[in-house]
Formats: C-alpha cells, sequence, structure tokens
C-alpha cells in the first residue's frame, strides 16, 4: 500500500514526505507518536486564546533562498529581526554581545577605545566565538572576554549543560559569538521570523496531500520490525523506503547504553495584564535557575490578546524515563563514538534512512533540517 515510511511528522519528516508524495509520486505513510504532527515546532492556541509554542520558542531563521522558497509554499510569514536581551543586574543588554552592548556596559569614552581594538583586531562586522577571544593576547581584550564569559556565558551555560564553556563542544558557544557590529539581532540570515498563522498550519498544509497518510498516536516500534536486515511492516517485510527521524538508541532498546541528551521542562505562566516582560526573549544569564523567559505575544506578534502568556526553560539531564523529551543531543567524542555504533547497526539495513536531529545526533536549526530532508528526498 505504502512505498515509504517516514517516522516523526517534525519538520525532517514533513519535508520529505511532501517532497517524495509530490514530486516523486510516492505513497507516504508517516507515523507520529504525539498526538499532534509538528515536531517540536508545534504550536497551539492555549487556554488563553495566546499562540504558544509548546515545546520552546521557534524562529525560523535562514539564509538558503531554496529553503525560504519551499516553506513559502505553505505559509506566508511575520518576518522580523530577532531580538534578545540578557538580565544582568538591574539591566538589559542586547545579546549577542556586540558593540552597542560593549558602550552600554563601559560607557562612552573606555567602550571607544575597546571598539577600535576589537576592530583592528578582528574587522568590523566579523564574529567571534567567545572562546576564541578569551585568547587574544591584548589584555584589555581579554578583560572584554572575561567580562562576556562571567556575565553572559558561564552561568547559563552551565544551567543548560550542566558543563562549563570550556568543556562543551564549542560549535555550541560558537551559535552566539561576540559580534563586532552594532546588530542587535539574534541571527544576522537575511530570512528571520514565524509562519503567519503559526508552524502547525504550515505543517498541516504540507502534509495535506492524495499521497501522505498522517497517522498520530503511532509509536513505530508498534508497527515496525527489524530483522537480519530486513524491516518488517505490520508483519510483512517492506521493499519500500524507511526514514527515521527518531532517537536511534531507543529504536535498538539502547543496547549499548542510552545516548545523553539535555532536556527542558517548560513552565508556562499566563498574566491578566497587557505585558510580562516587553521582549520576546529574556535570558538569565547570571541568575536564576531557568535559562530564558519567552513572552509569546512579543515573538508572534499576536494583536488580539489581553493577557499574556510567558515560558520559563529549565535544563535537566534527559533520562529516559516516561513523558521526558530529549532535546539537544550534546556534543562530544565519547557520544558521538557511542552514536556510531547505532549508526553502524542502521547501517545494515539498505533501505533505511537517518534524518533530522536526534537520528543524526545533531544540533540543527529548522532551516539545515529542511535543506537535508530536500537533499534526501532528491537522493531516494
Ligand atoms: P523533531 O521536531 O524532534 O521531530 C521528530 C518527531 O519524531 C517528533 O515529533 C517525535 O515525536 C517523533 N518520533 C520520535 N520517535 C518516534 C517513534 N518511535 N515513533 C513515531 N514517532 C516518533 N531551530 C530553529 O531554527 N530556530 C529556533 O528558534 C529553534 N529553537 C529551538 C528551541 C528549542 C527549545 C529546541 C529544543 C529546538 C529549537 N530549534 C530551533 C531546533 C528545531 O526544533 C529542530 O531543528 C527541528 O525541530 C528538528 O526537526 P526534526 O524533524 O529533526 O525533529
Ligand atoms: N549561551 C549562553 N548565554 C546566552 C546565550 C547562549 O551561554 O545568553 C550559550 C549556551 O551554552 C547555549 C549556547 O550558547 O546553549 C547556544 O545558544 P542558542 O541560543 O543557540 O541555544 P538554543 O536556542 O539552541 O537553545
Amino acid at each position: 500500500m505504502y512505498d515509504c515510511i517516514i517516522v516523526g511528522a517534525g519538520i525532517a519528516g514533513a519535508v520529505a514526505a511532501r517532497k517524495l508524495a509530490e514530486e516523486k509520486g510516492k505513497r507516504v505513510l508517516v507515523l507520529e507518536r504525539r498526538a499532534h504532527i509538528g515536531g517540536n515546532c508545534y504550536d497551539e492556541r492555549d487556554a488563553y486564546g495566546i499562540l504558544i509554542h509548546n515545546y520552546g520558542p521557534h524562529i525560523f531563521h535562514t539564509a538558503m533562498e531554496d529553503v525560504f522558497a519551499y516553506l513559502s509554499r505553505f505559509t506566508g510569514w511575520y518576518l522580523f529581526g530577532h531580538e534578545v536581551v540578557a538580565k544582568i543586574g538591574d539591566e538589559l543588554l542586547p545579546i549577542p554581545f556586540n558593540l552597542n552592548t560593549l558602550h552600554m556596559v563601559y560607557g562612552q569614552e573606555k567602550a571607544d577605545e575597546l571598539e577600535r581594538k576589537l576592530i583592528a583586531a578582528y574587522g568590523e562586522g566579523s564574529r567571534v566565538p567567545i572562546m576564541k577571544l578569551k585568547e587574544n593576547e591584548d589584555a584589555d581584550i581579554r578583560e572584554i572576554a572575561e567580562y562576556v564569559y562571567e556575565n553572559v556565558f558561564l552561568r547559563y551555560t552551565m544551567k543548560q549543560w550542566g558543563q562549563k564553556p570550556e568543556e562543551i563542544s564549542p560549535e555550541v558557544t560558537g551559535r552566539v559569538p561576540v559580534l563586532i557590529s552594532r546588530d542587535n539581532r539574534y541571527f544576522q540570515e537575511k530570512y528571520q521570523g514565524v509562519p503567519k498563522d503559526g508552524f502547525t498550519s504550515m505543517f498541516a498544509r504540507m502534509l495535506d496531500h492524495e499521497n501522505i497518510t498522517v497517522r498520530c498516536g503511532a509509536d513505530c516500534r508498534e508497527v515496525l520490525r527489524f530483522s537480519g536486515n530486513a524491516v518488517f511492516y505490520d508483519g510483512k517485510e517492506f521493499e519500500g523506503k524507511v526514514i527515521y527521524t527518531g532517537a536511534l538508541d531507543e529504536l535498538f532498546d539502547c543496547r549499548f547504553g542510552r545516548l545523553p541528551y539535555r532536556s527542558l521542562d517548560f513552565r508556562f505562566e499566563h498574566y491578566d495584564r497587557p505585558s510580562y516582560q516587553g521582549h520576546s526573549v529574556v535570558n538569565y544569564t547570571v541568575s536564576e535557575d531557568f535559562t530564558r523567559i519567552t513572552e509569546f505575544k512579543f515573538l508572534t506578534g499576536q494583536q488580539d490578546a489581553d493577557g499574556t502568556t510567558i515560558v520559563k526553560e529549565y535544563p535537566f539531564a534527559y533520562t529516559g524515563a516516561d513523558g521526558e523529551i530529549p532535546y539537544y543531543a550534546i556534543l562530544n567524542d565519547d557520544n558521538q563514538a557511542l552514536y556510531e555504533r547505532y549508526r553502524a547497526l542502521a547501517a545494515e539495513i539498505p533501505n533505511f534512512y537517518l534524518l533530522g536531529r536526534l537520528a543524526e545526533y545533531k544540533y540543527y536549526n529548522i532551516d539545515a533540517m529542511v535543506k537535508k530532508a530536500m537533499e534526501l528526498a532528491e537522493r531516494l
């Protein structure tokens, strides 16, 4: 009945499903164990009518024209330059740390001098990872680096990862470099924003195709079985392609041990007043047990709500207990080696493909995921 089975209705699964169904004429079955489509991008209106992101704030951002064009087939956009501030003492400072932040911290005269030094060292417009800035030989630049390390990265990273910045992959803190510019935006890509009527509507339109069947509340492990080098669906050998976007260790019953992940506890609060913090995202980089507070109406531009809903994010180590969700792969050599053992098992099955943040054990943004899904569908 089906030519392809896709496990997971997140962005990776949804894009792959649409491409295979529409452009290759494949009959695609999508199995999703949650009660809804959209994966971690899922959004919905809460009890107060406010559009919330159930799995944390998601801002689409990309410089890839083909990715933007593809998604734009399924949604219009509310585009903006996403800005984040950090609450440090009584002040709200622009993040990433940039030349505006520098002036707020050091005052005009000293900041002008430091700005000249930074521009001479790195060039205007450059992006310098904090761990690189810390290595600079100039004492004044190292003083800035120390300030940024202590006030922006250390506590936040300890909360998010349970480790210091120097103990985690440099790729992670490198996502939020020090900017030698006056750009207060969190991302620098050309397109940034959210789907005009929400992510879930975009997913619904993408999956709405005569060749696509979506089954929510369906854990693939109930219907898919692996034996030898073959996949069995409902007890019969399945010779079509199977794309898997879930966690790879789980699929193989964690036989080599669990792959480590960080998880998050999202705590939503509603306030019966127009605004809570007046900003879409405030990072708590030196205080509190949560990492950040998102106020959704400032992220989505929602105008028709009197009250306001926020979410606080409390990180913790994923244990695999019921109800926990693995959000972030923890990138290091040991974990990569463990992942490779699972990947070798998957590689023995010729019609089985791994795609997505979990299945590939990578730190992908939405746009990178769309691109990879488009490429895989092309290749198949
Ligand atoms: P997912 O969205 O996780 O989808 C995988 C799906 O597979 C899930 O729905 C899951 O239920 C399903 N599944 C798993 N196992 C099974 C099974 N056994 N049977 C059936 N179904 C199964 N990216 C950005 O670009 N911008 C942002 O602002 C941003 N913010 C983020 C904030 C947070 C808190 C997090 C955690 C991530 C954020 N990301 C952001 C990253 C973004 O969420 C991911 O890049 C994207 O969602 C990955 O898509 P995916 O399809 O690989 O995975
Ligand atoms: N980070 C930090 N302070 C900040 C913002 C980011 O220490 O104010 C570090 C932290 O280690 C975080 C990483 O940079 O995990 C990447 O940040 P990003 O905002 O990209 O994380 P995500 O939104 O993916 O959770």
